[in-house]
């Protein structure tokens, strides 16, 4: 009932410390007809619930065989077939995250209050080093529109620790960056040398003990901002949608998940007593808070 359909192949953007664009060959889209196709055939093959876009970089859509990022047309034609309830976009780079493509997150129906955007670091020199075309203000400023636009958003980044050269103060700027921000979802990663990157030659290799500890001081704080957001939802109720029915004994646990939630790499929310089947949108009242995950009652 959840799938992932890719709308490009390989990257042109060539990050300093990312060997994908070698591997995979520069950004190449899918025409959007082939792409309307296989969504019907989705469609027609069994249950869709979800459609979750991906690409290298979803946000350089079209720009290779249209001229221009078509990633928010796509997203209107997706949405017009009304093939399935939720639309989300992953892998969106912040340098090209347009104010075109917030409005159709904003108000095409089926698309997903939620946005994938990898920023990597905030340290403008790090972000430099990397080659990732964006500066932290730059990033401010659109967490600042999509949450001005399109309110109750969910904002998932990830985040890559001791890349060559990062100080500890650039460290501690990121750490102040994710705890002003307080992206609903983050994901991090300790910075790993891949063979034939421009990383892999730079000075300042940061030491493994520094790059672990950086990396869990970094989970830490997200850990913190998001049990603080997970407890304003208490309370609250909720449109999920079933991904598993589980049973331990005579207890019936359905798993699922909001809109705000993508599969995969998000938390859950762990619906108790509930027998619904995978695949079902139910109405949940939230009971609790955990770290990432929440736990809820359905509604009737
Ligand atoms: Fe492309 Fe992402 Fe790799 Fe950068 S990190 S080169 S955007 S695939």
């Amino acid at each position: 009932h959840s799938r992932f359909i890719k709308i490009s192949e390989g990257c042109s953007n060539r990050c300093a410390y990312c060997i994908i664009p070698q591997l995979r060959g520069s950004h190449r889209s899918r025409p959007i007809g082939s792409i309307l196709a296989e969504v019907k055939a989705l469609a027609a093959s069994g249950p869709l619930c979800e459609l979750n876009i991906i690409g290298q970089d979803t946000t350089l859509y079209g720009t290779d065989i249209y001229g221009a990022p078509r990633l928010p047309r796509l997203l209107q034609r997706i949405s017009r077939l009304g093939l399935t309830r939720w639309i989300r976009v992953l892998y969106a780079h912040p340098a090209h995250v347009s104010e075109e493509l917030i409005d159709a997150l904003a108000v095409l129906p089926g698309l997903c209050h939620y946005i994938d955007i990898p920023m990597q670091h905030s340290s403008d020199r790090i972000l430099r080093r990397m080659g990732r075309k964006v500066t932290r203000r730059g990033m401010e400023r659109i967490v600042e529109k999509l949450r001005a636009r399109i309110p109750g958003i969910a904002i998932r980044t990830t985040f890559i620790v001791g890349l060559p050269g990062e100080t500890e103060r650039d460290f501690e700027g990121l750490l102040d960056f994710v705890r002003r921000l307080r992206f609903e979802r983050l994901g991090a990663f300790a910075y790993s040398p891949e063979d034939g990157t421009r990383a892999v030659g730079m000075s300042g290799q940061v030491p493994a003990n520094v790059k672990d500890r950086r990396l869990r001081r970094l989970l830490s704080a997200q850990r913190t901002v998001s049990r603080r957001l997970n407890s304003r939802l208490v309370g609250k109720e909720l449109e999920v949608l079933v991904d598993e029915a589980r049973r331990d004994g005579r207890r019936h646990i359905a798993i699922a998940r909001t809109e705000q939630h993508a599969p995969e790499v998000d938390g859950e929310v762990i619906v108790e007593r509930c027998r619904a089947s995978p695949g079902e949108f139910i109405r949940v009242r939230v009971t609790g808070a955990l770290d990432y995950d929440l736990t809820a009652v359905r509604i009737p």
